[in-house]
């Protein structure tokens, strides 16, 4: 019989449990780690026999043999090397465990050359891992606690030492639930405001079904006239995460050691990477091929500001992601895959100068063309949404009264949320209208024939793609489910053609 101890794998985003398993067995003093563990799980061997010595035990001088079971399943981390102490301290009768019932509990961690329990990233998909095997605790570093009590109904142990883990089990050390005082975070109620957004009162239909249906943004116009205002104030409007999407919130950013969630919130990701950011860090990569900003923006909006300045290699390996809404990374010691189901919001001058359409604009027809291609047309046919805003809306600024603020504009944004989520209760993995592919969208946005003639007299004028077509029906279904309205209707099909501006100018001028 070997000793085996309970501990949870993790391979990008998927988690998975393992036993460990040690055996002494007669023969020369070495230790063996079977089970297609990597390089950082071998080196454990030397982190082990180490932590034996901080704890005074006796290395048996024998012939050890551990192993990770499933063993046709890789091993990556360092975080083994808990398990594998307990294990073999177990196995050597020189730990007893009093009134600890090691059967639901799973051990984590790796053990420092001082006897220090180190943190690791990624310990929300593990412990979420170990709450779905019916495990009663887990043991882990003390520096992982802040990030692993996020998720909420098991119990944790959280040890500074590998000496405080061994005098618990031995009953020499009741645990006590450290008290830690949070920093107060008041992302929720941030001061942002669509209220302090004069004008524009067209484009604000538009922000709000984009909200509504997670529709891509693009927003073009001279510099100063208030597009990214608008934009960093779309997270303002955005319907809470649901217990499922926090989870996988939550899951990316302990990959990847960044914060965008905090406990107890449920504010939707909004991550702004610089136009300087490299490929790697807006789509996840490096040796470890860790989550990108693509995926930390998950469940929430990717912000691109100033588009045009992004490399156009970078702008292009969105289109991937975009589709799919999951990025796969081959390195060479793994293969991981991350969900990035974001929205895309994007800003963009409307020419090299900034003054398309207006006297000051210096830029030739050239110049205009070779700055709109910086932008492929497949990722402009993504856009859901391509709006014009000029610089003073004159209009607007009279009709100030009409001015919304983000918490009416979030409230109409829920509602028809909540009419897509009952819409895909059926459809695992499709939370929102801008996920429809043409299947989907020929059974939810069924047209009558007079929708048919208005699209077939607008698709005359416009020559739309294949795929804005499927972006104008997707787009249509938000807006109706903006008035609650079942059916698809010709005011709903000419608000998501008069949403796509570059189109419009592009070709012939639309006419309705
Ligand atoms: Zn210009």
């Amino acid at each position: 019989m070997a000793t085996v101890i309970k501990t949870i794998g993790l391979l990008g985003l998927e988690s998975y449990s393992i036993e460990v398993q040690v055996k002494i067995i007669a023969g020369p003093t070495t230790m063996n780690i079977v089970g297609l563990g990597d390089q950082a799980v071998k080196e454990a061997k030397d982190r082990v026999e180490a932590a034996f010595d901080q704890v005074d035990a006796v290395f048996p001088k024998k012939k050890i043999i551990v192993n990770l079971s499933p063993s046709d399943v890789k091993k990556s981390g360092t975080y083994f090397d808990l398990p594998m102490i307990i294990g073999l301290l177990l196995e050597s009768d020189q730990l007893k465990p009093k009134d600890v019932n090691l059967e639901g509990l799973v051990f984590l961690g790796e053990v420092g050359l001082t006897g220090g329990l180190v943190s690791f990233k990624g310990i929300i998909p593990m412990i979420i891992e170990a709450k779905r095997i019916g495990y009663k605790g887990v043991i882990i570093p003390y520096d992982n606690l802040p990030e692993a009590e996020m998720i909420e109904g098991i119990e944790l142990y959280a040890f500074h030492t590998l000496k405080e883990v061994l005098m618990w089990l031995e009953g020499r050390l009741n645990y006590i639930k450290p008290i830690r005082h949070e920093a107060v975070i008041n992302r929720f109620e941030s001061k942002l405001d669509f209220l302090d957004v004069k004008g524009h009162q067209h484009l604000l239909r538009y922000v709000v079904a984009a909200a509504a249906g997670a529709h891509n943004m693009l927003l073009i116009g001279p510099p100063g006239c208030g597009k990214s205002m608008i934009a960093k104030r779309i997270p303002t409007i955005l319907p809470d995460l649901t217990e499922e999407e926090a989870m996988e919130v939550m899951a990316i950013q302990s990959i990847s050691g960044k914060r965008v969630l905090e406990k107890g919130t449920r504010e939707r990701p909004f991550r702004a990477p610089h136009y300087n950011s490299s490929s790697n860090a807006l789509i996840g990569g490096g040796i470890n091929a860790l989550p990108g900003e693509i995926s930390l923006g998950h469940n929430g909006v990717l912000f691109l500001d100033e588009l045009t300045e992004f490399s156009k290699q970078t702008i292009e390996s969105l289109r991937q992601p975009l589709e799919d809404r999951i990025v796969t990374m081959a390195r060479v010691r793994q293969t991981n895959t991350f969900p990035s189901n974001f929205m895309l919001i994007a800003t963009m001058n409307p020419c090299k100068c900034g003054y398309h359409g207006d006297d000051k604009c210096t830029c030739s027809l050239h110049d205009l063309k070779v700055y709109r291609q910086k932008i492929s047309g497949p990722i402009y046919d993504r856009m859901d949404i391509q709006k014009y805003l000029s610089k003073v809306d004159f209009l607007g600024k009279l009709a100030d009264s009409e001015r919304m603020s983000s918490s009416e504009m979030k409230s109409r944004v829920t509602l028809a949320r909540r009419i897509q989520e009952e819409r895909f209760k059926a459809h695992k993995r499709i939370r929102t209208n801008s996920q429809m592919d043409t299947k989907l969208a020929e059974q939810f946005c069924a047209l009558d024939s007079e929708c048919h003639s208005f699209l077939n007299n607008a698709y005359e004028k416009v020559r739309f793609s294949a795929r804005s077509y499927n972006k104008i029906l997707n787009l249509a279904r938000t807006f109706a489910d903006l008035d609650a309205s079942e059916t698809v209707r010709v005011r709903d099909l000419t608000s998501a053609l008069l949403g796509r501006d570059l189109e419009k100018s592009d070709n012939t001028k639309l006419d309705f």
